[in-house]
Formats: structure tokens, C-alpha cells, sequence
């Protein structure tokens, strides 16, 4: 994508809430932007906003990068030689830009109250609010209409004041963006945009151009929904003299039917919306990176299972798409059933444990290996080990539908005299108990379509599951032989 032969990028998340999904993805991007070209990757936070400033959020956004994997080089956490790497904390640094651009005449001073603005907005034509800019603000309280000794008698008096960018009139305002191409907006249709607040403070515009320029990023890689905001940015690097680093805007995430991926249309298609929420739902951190990564970025090949590892050295920016995607879930999940069935044992184990003490059952590690060796590959999600309770309990009931159709009148004979033979195995293992099984089936005349199902609903309650026979050898005879004559007394009574 680049001219610019460092490379230095950045996250810079506002410490608002907890971190969305979105996100996560812009850092993924970043990350992979950087790690592809040996640069460097900044995270900076953008806590300049004071009403939304939410404290814990802070955390949240680092604990959501480390779940994931994503290591920032450069944080006010990991330190790095263009800090601070909090916004708050250079203050100064922004009010003294502002100050330069009024004095060289870039920006102006206003003193507008909010009933002017709103009177000004109010006088748009069709309806449309009106804007601060090069049509209107001869009409308003500010630095450019009053004289210099009113502006400085109200500033003396400390009468609130902004501190607004000066746009000029009549420009095209373009650029190439590595994702959507050339750009183009036209001066009049932007606002005299708000630098510094009355509050002293920077908006995001000025302290995110001063920041990407101190700390020597090379390309800003954001979302969509900050394009609009790019030509003001590019205007004020160009007031201030300094070179603007390369822009790409990834496309949207939507929801399944198309729109935001809000909080409200997540809930309504399962989808979580906040990145640790992947982490508590069990979601692999490694299958949520696979899946964000094609979320916007389509690799070479039809190959779709990569590492983040992987990643690093595939990712390329100019294969990003500029139209949304849409936030699939399945898709999502069949990704991390490809990551638990390519873990070691011992790490599934680890995985599904927290699930299983969690239900209330106290199973040992050592006990968890052979249950998630028989099931490593019918797992989509470290909690569906919850679907096999007969590892750790007997059924507390019998799933009707399977009853219904699999249960006669003289199935619970069938059992019990199947459990006879079962007792009298000499070796209790699935070769053993599956050759006790198939004489059985074959002295007594009834097929293995009969006698099969029925052990299944007897030990697990369901008709289905794993491998029958590894499954008997795992829970060990005195479990099976309990379970068969508890169904075939239970069941007995319900199929007569
Ligand atoms: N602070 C902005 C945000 O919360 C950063 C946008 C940008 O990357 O420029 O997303």
C-alpha cells in the first residue's frame, strides 16, 4: 500500500464502554499490517471526551487484546519512546497546536453560545441543519467578524470559547485510500470543525492528528465510519505543514440482515457485541481472530484456517474489501470447531473443564482425557462437552422423542436380558463389549437396529452420540449395567 518505509500504526480506541467486536478487528488489522511489514503497532488512548469517558473501559480494551493474542509494541501500558500514550495526559501538547493554527490563521476563536448555533443550524435550507462553515460563519461570534480588541476583552473576561478550524472555500479535498481508492470531498460541505473545546479540551480531530503525527504513524487504518472525518484531518495536516499518513477505511460490520452490528441486532441473531463476551460464551480466541480476519480481508487462495501466526505473513491490505460484510455466526462457530479439533488433548481438557466443574460436576483432569478423546470431534464449542452429561451423570430423564420411537413393549426385556450378558463379560473393554453385544444380537433374533438405540436412551438418554462401544468401556460396567435396568424399569412402565 505504502510509500512510507516505516511502519508504524496504531489503535487508538476511546475508553467509552466496552470494546466491540468492530474493533478488535480495526486492532486485528493493524496488528497484521504491522507484523507484515517489521513495524511497529501502537495502541493510544483517545480519552479526551469527558462526558463519555467511561474508567473501567481501559482494562477492558487491553484484556480484550491480550485474549486475543494482539500485542501492542507501544501503550501507555507497554510503554515506548512517543508516549504518553493516553490523550489526557498531553493536554498541552494539543493546546498549543490550536494556538499555533489560530496565529497563522488556520483556525479562529468563537464564542457562539448554543442557542446561536442552534438559530444557525435551524436556518438550513430543505430542513438540513445549516453548517458552522464557509457560508455562515460571517454571521457568527467569532474572531474572524468581531475586532481583535472584542476578542481579546471576552477572552480576558473568560467567556467561553472554542477553537475552530478555518476551511477554505472552493477546495477539493482528495485522497487515495488503500481499501475504497481515490476520495474526494468538497470543502463547502465540511464544518469549521471544533479543535479545542471550552473545556480546554481537544476534540478527537485535533488530538488524533497532533497524536498520529508526534508519535510517526505511517498509515491509519480505522473504520468506515470515520472516512467523513478524513478530509478535515487532511486539512489540518496540511495548515500545520506536516505530511498525513496513508488512510485505509475497512468496511462496515453488519448485522445478518444488513445495517449495524448494534447491541440490539446482536442479541436478536446471537451475536455478541463485546469482544470479552466471545472469551466468557467459550469462544476460542484464535477462531474469533481466523474469522475477523476474513471479516473484510479475502486471502489469495480458498484457504479460510489461518493462525494468527499464519496471519502475520498472509494478511495484505489491498486484498480488503470496501463494501460490508455481514457478521455470520455460523461461520464463526464452525472456525472454532476446527481450532478445538486441531488442539492437543491436553488443551481441550483445559477448555472444557471450567464448563464441567461449573455444571456442578467434580471431574478430574486426569478423568476429563478419555471423555474429550471419545468427543474431541464432535465438539463445535468447549461447552457442548454439556451435551454429554452421561460422562458424569446418569440420565435424569430419557429424551421422549427417541422413547417414543424406539422404545416398544418389550424393549425393557430386551435390556435386561442384553444386561445379562453384559455381566457376564470377562474383559470390560469396547473389543470385548461390542463382541458380548453382537452374540447377544444375534442368539436372541433381534437386530442391532433395535437393540442399539435402545442402550443408547438406557446409558445417555438420547439415541444419539459418540461411538456406542468406547462409550460403555469409558463409563465402566457397573454405570451400564445400573442405567440398563434403571431404563428398563422406568421405561417399562411408559411404553406399557
Ligand atoms: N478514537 C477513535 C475511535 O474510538 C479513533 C478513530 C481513529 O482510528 O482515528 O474509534
Amino acid at each position: 500500500m505504502s510509500n512510507k518505509s516505516i511502519v508504524r500504526v496504531r489503535f487508538a480506541p476511546s475508553p467509552t464502554g466496552l470494546l466491540h467486536i468492530g474493533g478488535l478487528r480495526t486492532a486485528l488489522y493493524n496488528y497484521l499490517f504491522a507484523r507484515r511489514f517489521g513495524g511497529t503497532f501502537v495502541v493510544r488512548i483517545e480519552d479526551t471526551d469527558q462526558t463519555r469517558f467511561v474508567p473501567e473501559a481501559e482494562d477492558y480494551i487491553f484484556d480484550a487484546l491480550a485474549w486475543a493474542g494482539i500485542q501492542p509494541d507501544e501503550s501507555p501500558r507497554h510503554g515506548g519512546d512517543f508516549g504518553p500514550y493516553r490523550q489526557s495526559e498531553r493536554l498541552e501538547l494539543y493546546r498549543t497546536v490550536a494556538e499555533q493554527l489560530v496565529r497563522d490563521g488556520h483556525a479562529y476563536v468563537a464564542f457562539d453560545t448554543e442557542e446561536e448555533i442552534d438559530r444557525m443550524r435551524a436556518s438550513g435550507a430543505d430542513g438540513a441543519p445549516a453548517r458552522y462553515g464557509t457560508a455562515t460563519r460571517g454571521a457568527m461570534s467569532n474572531s474572524l467578524t468581531l475586532t481583535p480588541e472584542e476578542v481579546s476583552r471576552r477572552i480576558s473576561a473568560s467567556e467561553p470559547h472554542v477553537i475552530r478550524l478555518l476551511v477554505p472555500e472552493g477546495r477539493e479535498v482528495s485522497f487515495t485510500d488503500a481499501v475504497r481508492g481515490p476520495v474526494s470531498f468538497h470543502s463547502d460541505e465540511l464544518d469549521d470543525q471544533v479543535l479545542l473545546k471550552s473545556d480546554g479540551y481537544p476534540t478527537y480531530h485535533l488530538a488524533n492528528v497532533v497524536d498520529d503525527h508526534e508519535m510517526a504513524i505511517s498509515h491509519v487504518i480505522r473504520g468506515e465510519e470515520w472516512l467523513p472525518s478524513t478530509p478535515k484531518h487532511l486539512l489540518i495536516y496540511e495548515a500545520l505543514g506536516w505530511e498525513a499518513p496513508d488512510m485505509a477505511h475497512l468496511p462496515l460490520i453488519l448485522s445478518p440482515t444488513g445495517g449495524k452490528l448494534s447491541k440490539r441486532s446482536g442479541d436478536k441473531y446471537g451475536i455478541p457485541v463485546f469482544v470479552l463476551d466471545y472469551r466468557d460464551q467459550g469462544f476460542e480466541s484464535e477462531a474469533v481472530i481466523n474469522y475477523l480476519a476474513l471479516l473484510g480481508w479475502h486471502p489469495s487462495s480458498d484457504r479460510e484456517r489461518f493462525s494468527l501466526e499464519e496471519l502475520t505473513t498472509e494478511f495484505a491490505i489491498d486484498r480488503v474489501g470496501s463494501s460490508g460484510v455481514q457478521f455470520d455466526i455460523d461461520k464463526l462457530r464452525w472456525f472454532n470447531e476446527q481450532v478445538l479439533r486441531e488442539m492437543p488433548t491436553a488443551r481441550l481438557v483445559e477448555a472444557v473443564a471450567p464448563y464441567v466443574a461449573g455444571a456442578g460436576f467434580e471431574v478430574s483432569h486426569e478423568e476429563l482425557i478419555p471423555v474429550v478423546e471419545l468427543l474431541h470431534d464432535r465438539l463445535s464449542h468447549a461447552r457442548d462437552i454439556l451435551q454429554y452429561r452421561e460422562f458424569f451423570e446418569d440420565p435424569a430423564s430419557y429424551e421422549e422423542k427417541a422413547v417414543k420411537k424406539r422404545w416398544k413393549e418389550d424393549t425393557s426385556d430386551i435390556i435386561r436380558s442384553l444386561a445379562d450378558e453384559l455381566a457376564a463379560l470377562e474383559d470390560w473393554s469396547a473389543p470385548h463389549i461390542e463382541q458380548g453385544f453382537d452374540r447377544y444380537v444375534e442368539t436372541s433374533g433381534f437386530g442391532r437396529g433395535r437393540v442399539m438405540p435402545a442402550t443408547r436412551i438406557a446409558v445417555s438418554g438420547r439415541a444419539s452420540g459418540p461411538d456406542l462401544f468406547p462409550s460403555l468401556a469409558l463409563l465402566g460396567r457397573t454405570t451400564v449395567l445400573r442405567r440398563l435396568s434403571a431404563a428398563a424399569d422406568v421405561l417399562a412402565v411408559e411404553a406399557s
